[in-house]
């Protein structure tokens, strides 16, 4: 692994907002501004620019106020604009029209820049250079020492990236952001997180745990669907235990009118897992599986699935798995997604197809459209913190999406498979892990 992040990798970019002194929406931008370079992992100050007069603007090519530049690029260049003092109006993914531009485009500027640095001899560039396998590799790993974990849960930046990713330590906190989501127009699906569990009252204490989370989803008039991990009801201490544990889930479910999914984790526990949702989909009809599209098995599962009409929440794959079972490349990964989804979307009893992969939810679309398959027939699913202007904007038009919302002091092995997705999440915390240590 490369040494701590220095911030002469990311000098080069240059990030400015220019404004007129009225600009009602300087402050706006720039704080959007900032917040994307901070998740996007870019250390870098925002310059601001005031532009007094005409002679100005036609200096610096101003073309209205508030407008942001990186690399001294227009993030959303309008050509018909003339070089003037106006004020700017920036049409959203919804169709809004507001003061600043869409989030997702300054972020697609900002990726396309960090893409497009020179590789030099500096960490990120070196970083850049470590294969993405290896990268999940080495997280997956440490999502299971515990003296990292104990580690990192004491340092204060672990705390600012968890928040995003986890929507509350408790369920009080939980319940805010869930009304918060269907007040968007979001569903959701609550985890509690934990998994691994190596006692009998553990994983007892984690079934209560989900019972007290339907209770209250029902009480709360909220989305009756959760997600649970077999290993954190028991499946490695002993099978049916782990069974029985479940079914008591199962049924409070169907009493409150409640859907369970179960998630899928690494490929030794495939065959319990699909072996123990089918059983327990067997009792009410309210349990769904996951199907990871990085599995060379999961062709076959995915047909005995959509004949047994059992619902699968399919998605790519979050572990580190070895080319023996699983495909070893990006692409293979992708191309079997498409393969799969086609399938489900086609013959599938409500699919959920999760992803934040653009490209793939494009293909869902242009599929679904070809193939005259409605939108009540299937859905979109995404996790907390990650793509939300995705998320809204497909709500815009009226396509279904589900947040998966995981919740509890459990968080760390979640969390590092989260950081295990994005180059640029590892960045965030190596940078402020080094800013960390120089103060
Ligand atoms: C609802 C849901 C449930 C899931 N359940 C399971 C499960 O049961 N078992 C399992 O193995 N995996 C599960 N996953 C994780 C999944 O397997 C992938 O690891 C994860 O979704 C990233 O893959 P992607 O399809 O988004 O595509 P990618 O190609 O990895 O990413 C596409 C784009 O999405 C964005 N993105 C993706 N991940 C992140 C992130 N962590 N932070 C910031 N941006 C990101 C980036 O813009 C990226 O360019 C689940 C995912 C979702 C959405």
């Amino acid at each position: 692994m490369p040494g701590p992040v220095s911030e002469v990798d990311v000098a080069a970019i240059r990030a400015e907002v220019l404004f007129t002194p009225d600009c009602p929406h300087a402050a706006q931008a720039e704080s959007l501004l900032r917040r994307i370079l901070e998740e996007e992992g870019v250390a870098v100050a925002v310059e601001r620019i005031q532009v007094d007069d005409l002679d100005h603007a036609a200096g610096l090519g101003f073309r209205g106020s508030p407008t942001i530049r990186l690399d001294g690029l227009d993030v959303a260049p309008d050509p018909a604009a003339e070089v003037g003092l106006a004020c700017r109006r920036y049409r959203q993914p919804d169709g809004r029209i507001a003061g600043v531009p869409p989030e997702e485009q300054i972020r697609e500027v900002l990726r396309e820049r960090l893409a497009s640095l020179e590789p030099g001899p500096g960490p990120l560039a070196r970083l850049r250079e470590v294969p993405a396998r290896a990268m999940r590799a080495g997280f997956v790993w440490a999502a299971r020492q515990e003296g990292i974990e104990r580690l990192s849960k004491r340092l204060p930046v672990t705390r600012g990236l968890v928040r995003r990713f986890v929507a509350g330590e408790d369920l009080a906190s939980t319940l805010v952001a869930l009304r918060r989501l269907r007040d968007d127009g979001l569903g959701t699906t609550v985890d509690v997180l934990g998994e691994s569990v190596d006692s009998e009252v553990a994983a007892t204490a984690a079934a209560d745990a989900y019972l007290s989370l339907l209770d209250a989803l029902q009480r709360e008039g909220l989305d009756g669907n959760v997600s649970l991990k077999l290993t954190q009801m028991g499946l490695d201490i002993d099978r049916s235990f782990c069974q029985r544990n479940v079914a008591r889930i199962v049924d409070r479910a169907f009493e409150t009118d409640a859907f369970v999914r179960v998630d899928m984790e690494d490929h030794t526990r495939t065959d319990a897992t699909l072996a123990i949702a089918r059983e327990l989909h067997g009792r009410h009809g309210n349990v769904g599986v996951v199907i990871q599209s990085y599995l060379r098995r999961s062709e076959a599962d995915v047909e005995t699935l959509i004949t047994e009409r059992i619902r699968v929440r399919l998605c790519k794959g979050a572990y580190n798995e070895p080319a023996s079972v699983a495909f070893p490349t990006k692409p293979e990964v992708d191309e079997s997604y498409v393969h799969l989804m086609e399938r489900l979307l086609a013959e599938g009893t409500f699919p959920g197809i999760a992803t934040h992969d653009e490209r793939i939810i494009e293909r869902a679309r242009d599929f679904t459209a070809r193939e005259s398959i409605g939108r009540d027939r299937y859905e979109f699913q995404m996790l907390y913190g990650v793509r939300r202007d995705l998320q809204q904007a497909l709500v815009a038009e009226g396509l279904a999406v589900r947040v998966y919302v995981p919740f509890g002091s459990e968080w760390y092995p979640y969390f590092m498979r989260r950081l295990a997705e994005r180059p640029a999440n590892l960045l965030f915390v190596l940078r402020s892990l080094a800013r960390e240590r120089r103060r």
